[in-house]
């Protein structure tokens, strides 16, 4: 029996249970994957927008600002790293700049601050590298990118510092009243609790519509990006929108927290919510659609492709708070973006309110802080040292592209909700993720996971399920000893 049920781990999810371990409550977190982090919030666009793009008087405009205004504070808590490198939103022909005029409106109504228009020198001054067709841009001041799995895990690992249960491999299937209490039924048991709290991300509407006779419906709505190396680090300093459509904000170019660069995402509503392949026809208009901003994005050093779903609602706002028909069933459907940016607010707010409800009282003893795993690539010459003189594993570059340790890795898997996939290691670390894509590190990575959690390679899995890394034949041929 929980006090609080949340179902979901991604960034809601987790910065909910975080908030939540603020009280004197016993709570306990649901995720039907193998891992936290493994729906929108792993796969997006990483900007923490400033807040001019919501329509005025939406939850989605409420919960931007506020969320953007908390994002110091948070980052700083759990040692997530978070730039502040503005956004522009370019008009690349004259007709474009009414529209300029009319997100600037927008943006100072939502109660965004330090809003400009600035002309077409300016922006080549500010960024040498953008398409000479540009006339003019709305300069947003308050616009960041930060790493969204970095900011999901680290609060997922303070919330169970903090006392939350993790359970994954938990997918609930049915959710009921049974007398005073929740019963949520899933693959890892059936739970009770008194409240119970919807972050289901692309699967909100099935879990609302389970308990509420106010229901939504999710049209998942994909979006395709290109990676460019970090070699290109610098070509841009802000994230660069085009100018807004219906489907959303429209193709960018924006640097990431890590370096590398990403250009996307598209917009195509699809049926299958987990349909998160790319397509020749999606990276195409990518391309097209950035090459206004970028003219010749440099295609030999596209490291990757991904896709990204979004939770879009057929109510065209985000669904949060308390379901009216369903006491203490609290929902955050339908967060798409700007949902990363909105995510402290939406956290604070849910749990702050199922506390209330609950008559909860505030912990004495809540620890904020969170330290990330050292990361040797940030280290100095001397930092190196140390670090190797206290833990011999950081003398072993396992991720060359990354410049990531075998401490670093062993630490991912040992920490609160620590890493039990090869994706779960990437997320944590970044093995994988620079030029080569994994091609040398895996097989260290495999044997470095078996090690830590006593498993034979045969059972590593890239990210849960079936998605096994190995293959019995092939590796009995090739002389390994999986006993
Ligand atoms: C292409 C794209 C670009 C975006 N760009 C930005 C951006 O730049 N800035 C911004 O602010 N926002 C952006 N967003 C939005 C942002 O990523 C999302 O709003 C945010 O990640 C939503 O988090 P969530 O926790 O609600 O959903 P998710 O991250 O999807 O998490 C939901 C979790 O619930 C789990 N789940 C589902 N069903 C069940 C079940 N039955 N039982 C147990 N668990 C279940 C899922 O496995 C998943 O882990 C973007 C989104 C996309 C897709």
């Amino acid at each position: 029996m929980f006090d609080v049920i949340i179902i979901g781990g991604g960034v809601i999810g987790c910065t909910t249970a975080r908030n939540l371990a603020r009280y004197d409550l016993n709570v306990a977190l649901l995720e039907k994957a193998s891992d936290i982090c493994e729906g929108q919030s792993k796969a997006n666009t990483a900007i923490v927008h400033g807040g001019y793009d919501a329509k005025p008087h939406t939850l989605k405009a409420k919960y931007n600002v506020t969320g953007n205004g908390m994002f110091d504070k948070v980052c700083s808590e759990l040692d997530v790293p978070l730039k502040w490198n503005t956004s522009l939103v370019a008009a690349f022909s004259e007709s474009g700049i009414p529209k300029l005029e009319e997100l600037k409106h927008q943006g100072e109504v939502n109660g965004v601050h330090g809003l400009s228009i600035i002309g077409r020198d300016e922006i080549i001054r500010r960024e040498p590298n953008i398409s000479r067709s540009v006339c003019a841009a709305l300069l947003v001041t308050n616009g960041g990118i930060v790493c969204p799995y970095e900011l999901t895990i680290a609060n997922a690992e303070n919330a169970a510092e903090n006392g939350v249960r993790f359970y994954r491999n938990a997918p609930v299937t049915k959710v009921e009243k049974d007398g005073g209490q929740w019963r949520v039924q899933s693959g890892a048991g059936t739970f009770t609790s008194r409240a119970v709290i919807n972050c289901a991300g692309l699967y909100s509407d099935v879990i609302n519509n389970m308990v509420s006779e106010n229901k939504f419906h999710i049209k998942p709505r994909r979006g395709e990006y290109y990676i460019i190396d970090k070699s290109y680090a610098g070509t841009f300093n802000a994230s660069i929108f085009q100018l807004p459509t219906k489907m959303g904000k429209g193709i960018l170019v924006t640097p990431t927290v890590d370096g590398t660069l990403l250009v996307g995402p598209t917009a195509e509503d699809i049926d299958d919510r987990d349909d998160t392949r790319t397509t020749s026809g999606g990276l195409a208009k990518a391309l097209k659609f950035g090459s206004a901003t970028w003219e010749h994005i440099p295609m030999r050093d596209v490291i990757t492709t991904f896709a990204g779903i979004r939770a879009h609602c057929d109510r065209d706002d985000f669904v949060i708070g308390e379901a009216q028909d369903a006491p203490l069933f609290f929902n955050a459907g339908g967060v798409e973006s700007p949902g990363l940016t909105s995510s402290p607010a939406i956290g604070e707010y849910l749990a702050d309110s199922a506390a209330e409800k609950l008559g909860a009282k505030a912990k004495k003893n809540f620890n904020p802080i969170r330290k990330s795993i050292p990361k040797f690539r940030e280290m100095t010459d001397r930092e190196r040292a140390q670090a190797i003189a206290s833990d011999q594993d950081y003398a072993k570059i396992v991720c060359r592209c990354e410049t990531v340790t075998e401490a670093e890795i062993r630490a991912s898997i040992r920490r609160p909700v620590g890493a039990r996939t090869i994706d779960g290691i990437k997320r944590r670390t970044r093995t994988g993720m620079g030029r080569c894509q994994a091609g040398f590190c895996t097989p260290a990575t495999i044997k470095i996971l078996c090690e830590e959690l006593g498993i034979s390679p045969l059972e590593v899995t890239k990210f849960g399920g079936e998605s096994k890394m190995l293959d019995r034949y092939l590796f009995d041929k090739g002389g390994g000893n999986h006993a």
